[in-house]
């Protein structure tokens, strides 16, 4: 709604007091002085009357009506003024301004009538004998008590009105004037009035739009220097209280942005009200352009909006065991609770999204890891039981027999102490690097490599393999000695395992960029493309039947991959199957 501003509600309010005011005093005044100006007339046409009583009562006394006519119309002459004498009876016998006799009867006059009954009267109307308007006033003559005739005495009243004309025109001008400098000082005091408001009002709208570090100047006027100071001390409270929230909800801010898990608040109908970097990423939603859509609209997942559904109509805490994004594969956990106001109404729901993949592939790493041993561990255990109990039950009486079977309990004894003393190792090395036991020193790595090829020569020189060393005295690198021993000592194992009699394999160390890469090439089988990926995994073999023949456990590479790993670095394979294979180890300097 349009609404006036303060100065033009007082003003024209001024305006319209000093025009009342300035109309009624001109009008009450104009009245009075035409009362007073008839009065005076009045007083004086009875002065006139007065004046020629006498005369007209000696010549009434001798019926001399002719003398009394003439000296009517001399004396008005003089004196501007007609006059009328009258009879009782109504009949004019002298008139100043027309011949008596041709005059009707005066009777029915009102001032003749007044004279006549309260000793005088006065009347104000058109004469149609003069066919002016006149201002009349009668008296009686009297002798003895005895009303011998009336005197009337008159004025024309637009003698009167001319002159009151003049005294209007004067009134009206100080009227106008007076009105004028009434206005300009109402104009002033209105601005003076509405300007310290207006200037509070623009000030309060700089408040609202929240600049509360402006101050209004304090006015003059008492009420207005309250509610100014009321307004400063306001926008200043309302300043720190506004500092204090920006700063806590920074805090938060800060907070949930560095909070691992997920934080997604929703309003009472679905519509994201907050939303950290984690959740975002989780459900891959943009951040900044998420607040106030519905989740619905931004994350198209049906699981998670029946969750956040039944999270709101759940006033108590609430929990999802497992749920999985179905586009990137991932297992969340929720945890959601509904909010509700101060009034105990629902007013939203806040969610906490706790990404547990890892966990549940380092569960599945360990479940598979578990049946992996056990089934390993059963296998020899199983064969050693089988041929005990054969033995047992008779076997033992045939040394032959006997020494056979004991070989072969000999045989998987020896794979179970293998696959223990390498379940072992991995485990030292998970330990040790875990709780940072191991030691590693700048060095050359030319002494590991020869000692690991001397530590397989026996193995080697059983199958005429040569194996060749190719490797600068002066490449070193911060490394465990004895670990990356092991390690060319497995791998060069490996290589004999899978190659052929007569065959050559090749160690060799160079230095590339920031790294020093240890290669164990063999001339061997080969390795197909799809087992790639998969070998570096515990208990994870090509062929199991060749690979238990060999005295594999599967668990070989797995080391080799921690020890380059606990090295910060890691290992590769490239393969052709029938050619050969080469693993490399880099390490970084
Ligand atoms: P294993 O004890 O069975 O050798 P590893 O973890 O050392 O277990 O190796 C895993 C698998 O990788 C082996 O079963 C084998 O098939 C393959 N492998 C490892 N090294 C070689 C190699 N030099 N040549 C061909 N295949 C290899």
């Amino acid at each position: 709604m349009f609404k006036r501003r303060l100065l033009w509600q007082l003003y024209p309010s001024f305006l319209l007091i000093i025009f009342i005011s300035v109309i009624s005093v001109a009008w009450y005044g104009s009245q009075s002085l035409h009362k007073f100006y008839l009065n005076q007339v009045a007083e004086d046409l009875k002065y006139r009357a007065h004046l020629i009583e006498k005369q007209v009562l000696t010549n009434l006394g001798n019926q001399r009506f002719k003398e009394i006519d003439d000296f009517c119309k001399q004396i008005a002459a003089a004196s501007s003024t007609r006059i009328t004498v009258i009879l009782p009876s109504g009949e004019v016998i002298a008139d100043s301004d027309e011949v008596p006799g041709r005059m009707k009867n005066h009777a029915d006059r009102p001032e003749f009538q007044a004279a006549l009954e309260q000793g005088s009267g006065k009347s104000l109307r058109f004469s149609e004998t003069l066919g002016k308007r006149m201002m009349y006033l009668a008296i009686p003559i009297r002798q003895d008590d005895k009303v011998l005739a009336v005197v009337r005495t008159s004025v024309p009243v637009t003698a009167i009105d001319e002159a009151l004309k003049g005294i209007y025109k004067k009134l009206f001008w100080a009227g106008v004037i007076i009105a004028v400098c009434a206005a300009a000082i109402s104009l002033g005091i209105s601005k003076k009035i509405s300007r310290p408001v207006e200037q509070m009002t623009e000030v309060a709208k700089h408040f609202a739009s929240g600049q509360l570090d402006l101050r209004l100047s304090i006015p003059n006027a008492a009420e207005l220097a309250d509610l100014a100071k009321a307004l400063n001390e306001m926008a200043q409270q309302l300043n720190a209280r506004i500092n204090t929230i920006t700063e806590e909800r920074s805090q938060i801010q800060a907070i949930l942005s560095s909070m691992v898990e997920g934080v997604l608040a929703v309003d009472s109908s679905g519509h994201i009200v907050s939303i950290n970097k984690a959740a975002a990423e989780l459900l891959r939603i943009d951040a900044t352009n998420s607040h106030g859509r519905s989740v619905e609209e931004v994350a198209r997942n049906p699981e998670l909006q029946q969750y956040i559904k039944d999270t709101l109509d759940n006033k108590q805490p609430t929990e999802t065991d497992c749920f999985v994004l179905n586009d990137s594969g991932r297992f969340l956990q929720l945890y959601g609770s509904s909010l509700t106001d101060n009034k105990d109404n629902n007013s939203g729901a806040v969610l906490v999204l706790h990404d547990i993949t890892r966990t549940r592939q380092l569960e599945e790493v360990r479940r598979d890891f578990i049946a992996n041993v056990s089934h390993e561990l059963k296998t020899p255990v199983t064969s050693i039981k089988g041929f005990v109990e054969t033995l047992l039950e008779g076997a033992l009486n045939d040394p032959q027999e006997t020494q056979k079977f004991l070989k072969i309990i000999a045989k998987h004894s020896d794979r179970l102490n293998a696959i223990i003393e390498d379940l072992l190792s991995l485990s030292r090395l998970e330990e040790d690097s875990e709780k940072r036991r191991l030691s590693f020193e700048k060095t050359s790595i030319r002494p590991t490599l020869v000692s690991a090829i001397e530590l397989s020569n026996v193995k080697a020189d059983q199958k005429q393999i040569a194996v060749e060393l190719l490797c600068d005295k002066e490449i070193t690198a911060k490394i465990n000695a004895a670990l990356i021993e092991q390690a060319v000592l497995n791998l060069i194992d490996n290589a004999i395992k899978y190659s052929q009699d007569n065959s050559k394999i090749q160690v060799t160390a160079q230095e590339i960029g920031n790294e020093v890469l240890i290669k164990v090439s063999d001339q061997g089988c080969g390795i197909e493309k799809e087992h790639l990926d998969r070998i570096f995994e515990r208990f994870y073999v090509v062929d199991k039947g060749r690979s238990r023949k060999l005295g594999g456990t599967g668990l070989g590479l797995s080391i080799i991959k921690h020890i380059a790993q606990v090295h910060g670095g890691y290992v590769k394979v490239e393969s052709d199957i029938g050619q050969g294979s080469t693993f490399t180890i880099h390490l970084p300097i």
